[in-house]
């Protein structure tokens, strides 16, 4: 196992070459640091930045041992890793960080849910089903409407149903796949906000501002950033992230996803156990971003104090969106995210951009 802190120089290895990847690469290179990216396509958006790709599945052994040799501490930008590749990592005597605590929570939406409850977190009302009959059962217990997700793989509103009528549980099952599923009670929620929060090596903890958070056919479409929240909402924010943090012993960045209830109770929703598109907005409206705290935790860096120099629209360029890039581009205050993925192709995350304005 490396020796941490990481000098500058010290090669940091990244499962996953899309967007999170490339701009966790970016970060790393201001900090000295050399990316390694493994991805199955030979030329990503993060690989373009990294100084080197190595072509394989997150499973593919030939392709695990390599990283192993070059990198002395490897990330992830992506939750459906598998966990055998984190035990094939460790095997090898290299570290990942987040560990696989946390991936196995964010990996199933059960366990997920169970371990944030242990902790004290509140969650919306829920049941597992592997059969149909179960599923049935489920519906019956949360009552309905109610949402059937499925446990494993679901992301950016994928592999979820709402079942309106409980004589709808069994076919809505079977619309999902046949797989295991959770069954969750609607949260009533009048805002989605997330929390971005990092852990160090040390188990220092920073929490970023809330953002708040507008999704489209359950894609993020636009994120406000400081949101618009009193003393006890932000506080109830950073005790949920400590627990989060504290309770899967986590190195790295996290994203939080959060339904705020009309008396001003916090839900918690889903935990990324990764840099996330809500917190884009750190990029222009923070002294130090979510991707270079990332890079500080998982090197073994102190982790750098949360300032906030801006206020943030943080809004997702989607498909073509993007050939509206020369609007942007003329656009004073907007800063330009772009992605360099080679094809848009509908709904697809192109880039995103940041429109700043001063703290008022
Ligand atoms: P998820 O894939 O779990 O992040 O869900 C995607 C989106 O679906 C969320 O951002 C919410 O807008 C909505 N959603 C998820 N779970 C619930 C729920 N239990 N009640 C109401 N809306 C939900």
């Amino acid at each position: 196992m490396a020796n941490f802190p990481l000098p500058p120089g010290s090669t940091i290895g990244v499962l996953g070459g899309g967007q999170l990847g490339r701009m966790l690469a970016e970060a790393a290179s201001r900090l000295g640091f050399d990316i390694v990216v493994l991805e199955r396509d030979a030329d990503s958006p993060a690989g373009r930045v990294a100084v080197r790709t190595l072509v394989g599945a997150y499973d593919d052994p030939q392709a695990l041992s390599a990283l192993a040799e070059t990198a002395d501490v490897v990330t992830y930008e992506f939750e459906n890793v598998p966990a055998a590749s984190l035990e094939t990592l460790a095997r090898l005597g290299v570290e990942v960080a987040p560990g696989p605590k946390a991936l196995a929570a964010a990996q199933d939406r059960v366990d997920e849910k169970t371990f944030l409850n242990a902790q004290g977190v509140a969650t919306v009302a829920f049941a597992a089903a592997e059969t149909p009959a179960e599923a049935a059962a489920a519906v019956a217990k949360i009552g309905t409407p109610c949402l059937m997700k499925t446990r494993r793989e679901g992301y950016d509103g994928k592999g979820q149903r709402w079942v309106e009528q409980p004589a709808d549980a069994e076919a809505a099952f079977q619309a999902l796949g046949g797989r295991p599923v959770i069954v969750e009670a609607p949260a009533d929620f009048v805002r989605e906000l997330s929390v971005i929060a990092a852990r160090g090596r040390d188990g220092a903890i920073v929490c970023y501002p809330l953002a708040e958070n507008h999704h489209e056919g359950g894609v993020l479409r636009r994120s406000l950033a400081p949101a618009r929240a009193g003393a006890p909402l932000a506080d109830q924010a950073e005790r949920i992230a400590m627990k989060v943090l504290s309770g899967l012993d986590y190195i790295g960045v996290v994203g939080i996803e959060l339904f705020e209830l009309a008396d001003g109770r916090l839900l918690v929703n889903e935990i990324a156990p990764r840099v996330h598109n809500t917190g884009h907005w750190t990029q222009d409206g923070c002294e130090v971003d979510q991707f270079e705290q990332h890079i500080r935790a998982v090197a073994g860096w102190p982790l750098a104090q949360v300032r906030v120099t801006a206020q943030v629209e943080m809004l997702n360029l989607l498909g073509d969106e993007v050939d509206a890039w020369p609007k942007y581009a003329a656009e004073p205050e907007t800063r330009l995210h772009f992605y360099g993925k080679r094809e848009a192709k509908p709904g697809r995350k192109m880039g995103h951009i940041n429109r700043v304005k001063p703290l008022r």
